[in-house]
């Protein structure tokens, strides 16, 4: 036990890091009345939130019923029933379903956090009660200029998904973009997004228009600041600090010194699971080596660390102990190493295939991010398919761009001169520079082109799944996911698995409470975000699969915090 007596501050509740899980937390406890302290291991708000997607899987939620009220949480209980089979935990499965459309309310009404909905296909939208409107809701973008002094704060999206120096772009506005040309209204659009930008780039860093995962951290920013709720950046969490059996509080490194701050109520672990703890990782990954993280690269496991020191258990009970997508790296002649995430933009696209070392496809490469790395741990055996190479023709490349290589603009030649992209005249010398087998993938491209001109994926069924058709390209017929390779020059990026968060972590109650080895809740201690194993037990039905539950059992463990059942016996002050 901790000796808990160097006092320096004292608040309702103390939350630990900045992502979607602890600034929900935060708002929530905040708006019922708790005083709060938000602290920071990172100079800047957001983690992985603010440099992700931005999307909510959400059943129930008021945006997704008016658009498609006949996907209800009823359906999604089934379908995520079907989905997890035997892993499923009811307790959490319940109280997720229950509070998803409470949370997203309470957040509308009280706050700035808003968000729309817009269709988005569950990745299994084929499976009993899927659906191929989806649950998934985005945050309403946001004006970045009424952060004030917070827009240097939030952490901006990485700089590759960006363009024109810090401009955030949309899903729906790339065509129009990529083609100011193509019309009257594209071309207004374009002007009106560009000139903002430009008007931008005279007063800030980079442009002031939030999207996805950026507006919704400057959503809560924003909301937060309104209320008057700190956030101490640069401030670690260290230890947990715990008193007769109940978490008080927890020592932080303030400016190299370790300090003490009370938590009256409790102290919630947001701090975004073990991505980038090699320790973590060796333990409880064991099965899916891995070298790379899209993750913040402060989820280094420290909350869920502080909490195993103080006889928390961690939920093993998880089918796979990440959310995957494949991912290629670009290594500079100058040193620099950029990693992106092949999500949908181009392995989405018609005309791309995936093989594996002997040259042979493994997968539907249209499917999600996360089962296609999970075939690539199935197909892996020996290492067949990690890496695992995606290929394509001068004509793709051109017209949709291919990982880092941006459609229409982009000099190939650095990309082929640093190794990032293979190029070759010949599927056969294709081959040899990828040293798989010239027959093989001779074989493959051939049956992949004729099913391509038939419609019918005679392997995988690419094309077949309403995801897969959302991704594709609506004007190539007769299937909008698959195209002829068979444009020279012909191209391959290499992919290996790269986690986008870590799923298994803390074991937690339905209120977000932390669980000692023997499922007792430990007085004082909640935990949410990628700090617990998901309720999602591992699987991704759809868009959102991770964000929705953080921000949904950040909301409970919130709530819980500020009931009669969180108020502690005796004063610990
Ligand atoms: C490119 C990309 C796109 C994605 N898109 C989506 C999507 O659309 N929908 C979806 O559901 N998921 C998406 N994800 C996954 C999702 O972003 C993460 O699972 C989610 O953001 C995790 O939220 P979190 O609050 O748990 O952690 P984070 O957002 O990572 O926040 C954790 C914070 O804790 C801080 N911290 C760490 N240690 C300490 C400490 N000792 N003291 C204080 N603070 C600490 C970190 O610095 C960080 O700021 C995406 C991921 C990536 C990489």
């Amino acid at each position: 036990m901790k000796e808990c007596d160097s006092l320096q501050e004292q608040v309702d509740v103390l939350v630990v890091g900045s992502g979607a899980a602890g600034l929900t937390a935060a708002l929530v406890a905040s708006i019922e009345g708790l005083d709060v302290l938000v602290v920071e291991k990172s100079a800047h708000a957001g983690g992985t939130t603010a440099t992700s997607g931005g999307s909510l899987w959400v059943p129930g939620a008021a945006a997704v019923l008016d658009a498609t009220p006949d996907v209800d949480s009823q359906r999604a209980r089934s379908y995520l029933q079907h989905e997890f089979g035997t892993w499923v935990r009811p307790d959490l499965l319940d109280a997720f379903l229950e509070a998803s459309p409470l949370a997203i309310d309470y957040l509308s009404r009280n706050s700035e956090v808003k968000f729309a909905y817009a269709v988005n296909p569950d990745y299994h939208a084929e499976a009993p009660f899927g659906s191929a409107t989806g649950h998934a809701i985005t945050a309403v973008p946001f004006d970045g200029r009424l952060l004030g002094e917070d827009f240097a704060r939030l952490k901006p999206p990485r700089r590759v998904f960006m363009v024109l120096g810090g401009m955030m772009v949309g899903r729906r506005e790339i065509p129009i973009l990529v083609r100011p040309f193509a019309s009257p209204r594209a071309f207004l659009r374009t002007l009106g997004i560009v000139g903002r930008h430009a008007r931008d780039r005279l007063r800030y860093p980079r442009g002031t228009r939030l999207l996805i995962g950026n507006a919704l951290v400057a959503r809560y920013l924003y909301s937060l600041r309104r209320r008057h709720v700190r956030i101490a950046y640069e401030t670690p969490l260290v230890d947990l600090c715990r008193q007769h059996g109940r978490v008080v509080g927890a020592y932080v490194d303030r400016a190299g010194q370790r300090v003490l701050i009370k938590a009256r109520r409790g102290v919630v672990l947001a701090a975004g699971g073990i991505a980038h703890s090699q320790t973590l990782r060796t333990t409880l990954m064991p099965e899916h080596p891995h070298q790379y993280s899209m993750a913040d690269e402060g989820d280094t496991g420290d909350g869920v660390n502080a909490a195993l020191k103080i006889g928390a258990a961690v939920d093993r009970s998880v089918s796979n102990p990440a959310y995957w997508s494949p991912a290629s790296i670009w290594r500079k002649r100058n040193g620099e190493e950029i990693l992106w995430i092949h999500g949908h933009m181009d392995r989405g696209k018609p005309g791309l295939l995936a093989v594996d070392a002997s040259g042979r496809r493994f997968v539907n490469e249209a499917d999600s991010y996360h089962d296609f790395v999970l075939a690539m741990f199935r197909n892996g055996g020996g290492g067949r398919a990690i890496p695992a190479h995606l290929i394509c023709d001068h004509r793709f490349l051109r017209k949709y761009g291919f990982g880092l290589v941006r459609p229409l603009i982009s000099r190939i030649s650095p990309f082929v001169r640093d190794g990032y992209v293979t190029r070759a005249r010949t599927i056969e010398s294709l081959a040899d520079r990828l040293g798989v087998d010239r027959t093989a993938l001779r074989d493959t491209i051939a049956t992949y082109n004729n099913d391509a001109r038939t419609g019918v994926d005679s392997l995988f069924g690419r094309g077949s799944r309403a995801l897969n058709r959302f991704n594709g390209d609506p004007d190539v017929r007769p299937n909008p996911c698959m195209h002829p390779v068979d444009r020279p020059p012909y191209y391959a990026i290499t992919v290996w698995p790269c986690t986008i968060g870590t799923t298994i972590g803390l074991a937690t109650d339905k209120d977000s409470r932390v669980l000692d080895d023997a499922g007792v809740p430990i007085d004082g201690l909640y935990a949410c975000g990628n700090d617990v194993s998901s309720m999602m037990r591992g699987f991704y039905p759809g868009p959102g699969a991770t964000l929705g539950p953080a921000v949904v059992f950040a909301y409970r463990a919130a709530r819980h915090l500020a009931s009669d059942a969180a108020r502690p016996i005796a004063p610990s002050d």
